[in-house]
C-alpha cells in the first residue's frame, strides 16, 4: 500500500541532505554565556524542545558548574516526563550475511574472522521460546543488509516471532533494525505488524561517512540512508528510531545531526522520532578501531543529558554494549528503555554459555546480566522495570502518541501498565529475591496513587494476575 506522498516522492526522486555541516560546526564554535545556556535550560525544563542552535550552546558548555546544572536538569525532566519506569527489551540477531563493508562491523563482508548464520523458522521459534522463559515481551530484531534479508523475509521473520507461543506468554511488540528499505519495502514490514522501525545514520558527517563505508556498497550511499525514515514515514511506518555510532566522528557534531534529523522528521511528518540511540563502538571480531573520536564517560553521560534536554518527549535507548556500573549511573540522566539479558551471538539465547563467542556476534557487550538482575537491580534503584506495550497495541502511536504525552498520561497509563507487567514478570519468572523487592516496590507505587476508579481497576488487575492465568491486563 503506497500513500500518495510516496508516489509523488517516486516521481520527483527528491530525497533532502538537511545536514548542512557549516552551519553545524559554526553552531559549535561560539561556546555560549552560562546566562544564556541557563536560558536554555530554563526552557527545557518547560518541556519544550530545543532548535539545533540551542542544543549546541549546551554541547559547548564545558564550565564544570555549568555541566552540573545540565545533569540536574536532564534528572528533573526525566522524573517529570517519563517518571521512574525503564522499559526493557531484548535483540534477536536474525541473520550475519552481509554485503556491506563498515569498517567498524564484524559482520561486514570482507571480514573473515565471523561465523556467517540466518536463523531458521525452527531456531526463531526456539530462541523466542528461550526469551519468552526468561520473562521477554518486547524483542527487537536485527539483520546484516544481504539480498536474502528482503522486506518479504524480514515480515515473515516478525510473523514467526508474533506465533511462537509458551503458556500464558508470547512476544507483544516486535521492532526492527534493519538496512533501509524502498516504500514498498516498508509498508510491506508495516504490515508484519512491526512496533518501532529502527535505522541509525552511523555518523552525520559526510566525509567520515565516506571513509567508513565504502562507496561502492549500498550503505555507501549518505543520501539513501538519511532518507530512509521519510520513506518509512511516507510509506505508514510511523513509528521510527534513529541513531548514531558514536566514535567514528566528534560527539558533539553527531548530537546535532540527531537533532536536526529529529526536527526534520517533526516538521515534514508532524511526528518526530519514537526513540534516539546512541551506541558507542565496541570492539568486535576482525576489526581494529580507529580511536582519535572515542568518546570518554564523561562526555558520554553529557550527550545523554543535552539529548534529553533537547528532545523532551524522545524515547532515548541505552544499550548493554554498555558495562553495568555505567548502565546504571547514566539511566537518570534521560534513558527510558534499556535491553537486558541480551545476547547477540546467532542463536545465542539457547547455545551460548555464560561466555561470548565473539567470533559469532557483530561487536562485544559490556553488560552480560541476566534478565533477573538487572530487572531487580532496578527495583533496588528505585526505577519501575516495565514491558508495556500498550499504546502500541492501542494504536497510540506517531502524532496519536503525541497528544498522550502529556501531563497526566504517565499515571493514567504508564504507571499502571508498568505495574501490571511488573507483576506478571514477578509472579511468572521471577527469582525468590527479585519477587519480594518487587512486590514492595508494587506497593509503594500503589500508595503514591490517588484513590478512584483508575485505582480500582489497576487493584483488580493486579489481583487477578497474582491469583489466576489471566495476563496481558492493560490500560
Ligand atoms: N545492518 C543494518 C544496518 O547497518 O543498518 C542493521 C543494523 S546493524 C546489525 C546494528 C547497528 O550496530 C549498526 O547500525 C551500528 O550502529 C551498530 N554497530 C556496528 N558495529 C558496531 C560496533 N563495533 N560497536 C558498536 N556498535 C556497532
Ligand atoms: Fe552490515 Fe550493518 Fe554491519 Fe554494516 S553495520 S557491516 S550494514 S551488519
Amino acid at each position: 500500500m503506497s500513500s500518495s506522498p510516496a508516489i509523488r516522492r517516486r516521481l520527483s526522486g527528491s530525497a533532502a541532505d538537511f545536514i548542512d555541516e557549516a552551519k553545524l560546526h559554526g553552531f559549535l564554535a561560539q561556546p555560549a554565556e552560562p546566562g544564556r545556556v541557563r536560558e536554555i535550560i530554563g526552557k527545557s525544563l518547560s518541556k519544550e524542545a530545543l532548535t539545533v542552535e540551542e542544543t549546541a550552546a549546551l554541547l559547548t558548555a564545558d564550565d564544570p558548574a555549568l555541566i552540573e546544572e545540565v545533569f540536574d536538569a536532564a534528572r528533573r525532566l526525566k522524573r517529570d516526563v517519563y517518571g521512574n519506569r525503564i522499559v526493557l527489551f531484548a535483540p534477536l540477531y536474525i541473520g550475519s550475511e552481509c554485503t556491506n563493508d563498515c569498517v567498524y562491523c564484524a559482520f561486514r563482508r570482507s571480514n573473515r574472522a565471523v561465523q556467517r548464520r540466518t536463523l531458521s523458522s525452527e531456531d526463531i521459534r526456539r530462541q523466542v521460546e528461550a526469551l519468552l522463559d526468561r520473562g521477554h515481551k518486547r524483542l527487537i530484531l536485527v539483520f546484516g543488509e544481504h539480498p536474502s534479508y528482503s522486506a518479504g523475509f524480514i515480515a515473515d521473520c516478525v510473523r514467526k516471532v508474533y506465533a511462537a507461543q509458551r503458556p500464558r506468554a508470547s512476544i507483544r511488540r516486535v521492532n526492527i533494525n534493519a538496512a533501509p528499505m524502498d516504500h514498498e519495502g516498508f509498508a510491506e514490514i508495516k504490515s508484519a505488524g512491526i512496533g518501532t522501525y529502527q535505522v541509525f545514520q552511523e555518523t552525520y558527517h559526510h566525509e567520515t561517512y565516506g571513509q567508513v563505508h565504502p562507496r561502492k556498497t549500498r550503505k555507501g550511499d549518505y543520501l539513501w540512508r538519511l532518507d530512509a525514515l521519510s520513506r518509512a514515514m511516507e510509506a505508514g511506518c510511523d513509528d521510527v528510531g534513529i541513531g548514531a555510532l558514536f566514535g567514528l566522528y566528534d560527539w558533539r557534531f553527531e548530537v546535532l545531526g540527531l537533532v536536526t534529523h529529529a526536527i526534520f522528521l517533526q516538521t515534514h511528518y508532524g511526528v518526530g522520532p519514537h526513540t534516539i540511540s546512541f551506541p558507542r563502538l565496541r570492539p568486535a571480531a576482525g576489526v581494529c578501531l580507529d580511536e582519535r573520536y572515542r568518546v570518554k564517560d564523561a562526555d558520554f553521560k553529557r550527550l545523554i543529558a543535552v539529548l534529553r534536554l533537547a528532545v523532551p518527549y524522545t524515547g532515548l535507548i541505552l544499550t548493554a554494549r554498555e558495562p553495568a556500573e555505567l548502565r546504571r549511573e547514566v539511566m537518570e540522566f534521560g534513558v527510558s528503555q534499556i535491553d537486558a539479558g541480551s545476547r547477540i551471538e546467532l542463536g545465542g539465547y539457547t547455545e551460548a554459555g555464560d561466555a561470548q563467542v565473539l567470533e559469532r556476534e557483530q561487536f562485544e557487550l559490556g553488560d552480560l546480566r541476566p534478565l533477573d538482575d538487572v530487572l531487580r537491580q532496578l527495583i533496588v534503584d528505585g526505577y519501575i522495570p516495565s514491558f508495556c506495550t500498550s499504546c502500541y497495541r492501542l494504536g497510540r502511536t506517531g502524532e496519536h502518541f503525541m497528544e498522550f504525552a502529556i501531563p497526566g498520561f504517565i499515571q493514567q497509563f504508564c504507571t499502571p501498565n508498568a505495574l501490571t507487567t511488573l507483576m506478571e514478570y514477578l509472579v511468572d519468572y521471577g527469582s525468590e529475591e527479585t519477587y519480594r523487592a518487587g512486590v514492595r516496590l508494587i506497593e509503594d507505587e500503589l500508595a503514591k496513587i490517588p484513590a478512584g476508579p483508575r485505582k480500582t481497576a489497576l487493584l483488580e488487575r493486579l489481583r487477578r494476575i497474582r491469583e489466576t492465568d489471566q495476563r496481558d491486563l492493560y490500560f
